[in-house]
This record gives C-alpha cells, sequence and structure tokens, in this order.
C-alpha cells in the first residue's frame, strides 16, 4: 500500500496525515472546504516544527513530509488512487454511512476502507458498502503523532487477511496495533467512558470538588491527566455522545450518561475547545483554575 487517503483535515484527520506522509506514503487529504484543509495543513506545519525544535527531524524531513500530502475538496477526486482510505470525519453516523456510500462508488475495488470513529459500529458502516470484508476500524489515538496504540476494530464481516494488512500497515507506522472485535465502544471507551462518568456522578454527588476527584487520580493511580480534565480534553460533547451509543448498544444502566454532564453539554460547556468544562480555559489551557460552576 501506497496511497493513503484520509477524509476529514480536523484534529485527528490532520494527525493521521501527517504520521502517514512522515514514514514516506502519498497522501490525499479530503476536507468539504478548502479552509478546513489549510487548517489542516497548518497544524501539521507547527506539529512537525515542534519536532525539528526538539531535534526530532531535520527541516528537510519536514518539507518531504509536507511534499507527501496533497488537498483535495472532492471526495471522488481524492480517493480514486487510494490503496486505503482512513475516514476520519465528523463523528455522526449518518455522514459516515454517506460517506462511505461514496468511498465504495469510487474508490479502486481492491482498496481497504477504514474509519477512525470513536464509537459508531464497524459492522454498520460495513453494510453501508458491498465491500464489507474490506471495512475495518482503526482507531488512532489524539495526538496522533505521539500516541502509540492503533485499536484495530474487526467488523462482523472484516476478512482476516485485511485485518493482517491493517495491523502490519500500523507497525509500518511504528505503532502498536491491538485488535478488538466490534462491539459498543470497542474496548478503550467501553473501560475510559465508565471511569470517566464515574468521576463526574462522583462530583454530582458531592463527595468531592474537582481538583480532589483528579488528584487522587493522578497521584493515586499514576494516571497522567485526572478524569475530569481528561473529560474536558476530549470534549464533553464526544463524552456524551459515546456514553450514548453504549448505553444504546446494550441497553444496561451502567452506561447512562450522569445527569450533570448531559447538563454541561445543554449549557454548551463543552471543556478546553468552548473555554469552559470542569476547569476555565480562558486564560490557560493547562487546567489551572476550576471553573466557577464547581469553585
Ligand atoms: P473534527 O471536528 O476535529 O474534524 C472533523 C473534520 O471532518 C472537519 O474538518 C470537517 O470539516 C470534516 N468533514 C465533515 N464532513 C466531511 C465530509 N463529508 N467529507 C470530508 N470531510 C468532512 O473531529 P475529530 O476530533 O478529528 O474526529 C474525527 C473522527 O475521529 C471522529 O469519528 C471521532 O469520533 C474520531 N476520534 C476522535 C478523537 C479525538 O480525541 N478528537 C480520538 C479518536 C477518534
Amino acid at each position: 500500500m501506497k496511497n493513503i487517503t484520509v477524509i476529514g483535515a480536523g484534529t485527528m484527520g490532520n494527525g493521521i496525515a501527517h504520521t502517514f506522509a512522515q514514514k514516506g506514503f502519498n497522501v490525499s487529504l479530503v476536507d468539504i472546504s478548502q479552509e478546513a484543509l489549510d487548517r489542516g495543513l497548518g497544524t501539521i506545519s507547527k506539529n512537525l516544527d515542534r519536532m525539528i525544535a526538539r531535534e526530532k527531524i531535520t527541516e528537510a524531513d519536514k518539507q518531504d513530509t509536507l511534499n507527501n500530502i496533497t488537498t483535495y475538496t472532492d471526495l471522488k477526486e481524492g480517493v480514486q488512487q487510494a490503496d486505503l482510505v482512513v475516514e476520519a470525519a465528523t463523528e455522526n453516523v449518518d455522514l459516515k454511512l454517506k460517506i462511505f456510500g461514496q468511498m465504495d462508488e469510487f474508490a479502486p475495488a481492491d482498496c481497504i476502507l477504514a474509519s477512525n470513529t470513536s464509537s459508531i459500529s464497524i459492522t454498520l458502516i460495513g453494510a453501508a458498502t458491498s465491500r464489507p470484508e474490506k471495512v475495518i476500524g482503526m482507531h488512532f489515538m489524539n495526538p496522533v503523532p505521539i500516541m502509540k496504540l492503533v485499536e484495530i476494530i474487526r467488523g462482523y464481516s472484516t476478512s482476516d487477511e485485511v485485518t493482517k494488512s491493517i495491523m502490519d500497515m500500523s507497525i509500518q507506522l511504528g505503532k502498536t496495533p491491538t485488535e478488538v472485535n466490534d462491539y459498543p465502544g470497542f474496548v478503550a471507551n467501553r473501560i475510559l467512558m465508565p471511569m470517566i462518568n464515574e468521576a463526574i456522578e462522583t462530583l454530582y454527588n458531592g463527595v468531592a470538588g474537582v481538583q480532589e476527584i483528579d488528584t487522587v487520580m493522578k497521584l493515586g493511580m499514576a494516571h497522567p491527566m485526572g478524569p475530569l480534565q481528561l473529560a474536558d480534553f476530549i470534549g464533553l460533547d464526544v463524552c456524551l455522545s459515546i456514553l450514548e451509543v453504549m448505553y444504546d448498544g446494550f441497553k444496561n444502566p451502567k452506561y447512562a450518561p450522569c445527569p450533570l454532564l448531559v447538563n454541561m453539554v445543554m449549557a454548551g460547556k463543552k471543556g478546553v475547545k468552548s473555554g469552559e468544562g470542569f476547569y476555565d480555559y480562558s486564560e490557560s489551557k493547562k487546567a489551572e483554575k476550576v471553573s466557577s460552576s464547581f469553585a
């Protein structure tokens, strides 16, 4: 596999494009507007500059990486030479089904179609195509150029051959792939989200404050970030939507989102990206100040 197409140039898409391009793959990066593509390329350029400053790569490596990326606003053009497409568009089931239908129509017949979805069923996405055996989950972690894990999700119909080639490709990228089956939340979020939800429930029940909960988990369990800060970093709307997928999928109340999380998302308090969640990010992104709602 040499030609890789990445759909979506947002947080994850630009990281995925960066990672493939730095390893010498030809990357086609597709988004709906030139503005989104330019923003994505700007982020890649800044992240490469950071690697130069840390002496991990040279200026020439940066140029080679950027030269390996071509941008498209037309999905049909962007996928027609692809050996592998990694879809990292907005987390919305109708949108993903539409994009996979188009990719199936325009990408070569032997092209593997992967999704970076955090929670949508790979089996459902595969069923929207005429090649469900070639549809697989490639769940990268944020920030993609740094995080080693790729959760590889086998849908109900994903073939052994496709799974093996995506596992091998992930190793080629310098990542550690881990194979899991397609059930709501996969493994990463099935374990992480109930922990985050319980931390929110602990706050909601008045057991402890924001900083106390995060301190217990950081210093007591050696987590690099407390669960409330991590929820703010992921985005509270994203946490809510993943919990809803698990709650719907398992019909088990243990995944019911805490009412405080629901309220915060309704109020537009989505964490770092909106400037406020459990912490106030108006002055610093480092979670140094607890939101006035919890102070
Ligand atoms: P984002 O909002 O930063 O980026 C999404 C991008 O998709 C935007 O640039 C948007 O313009 C583009 N897009 C929307 N419709 C499109 C279309 N029809 N064609 C092409 N591009 C389109 O979102 P994100 O955080 O990068 O998330 C992308 C995917 O990665 C989601 O499925 C999400 O669940 C998953 N994910 C996110 C994280 C995370 O920490 N942010 C981690 C793992 C997986």
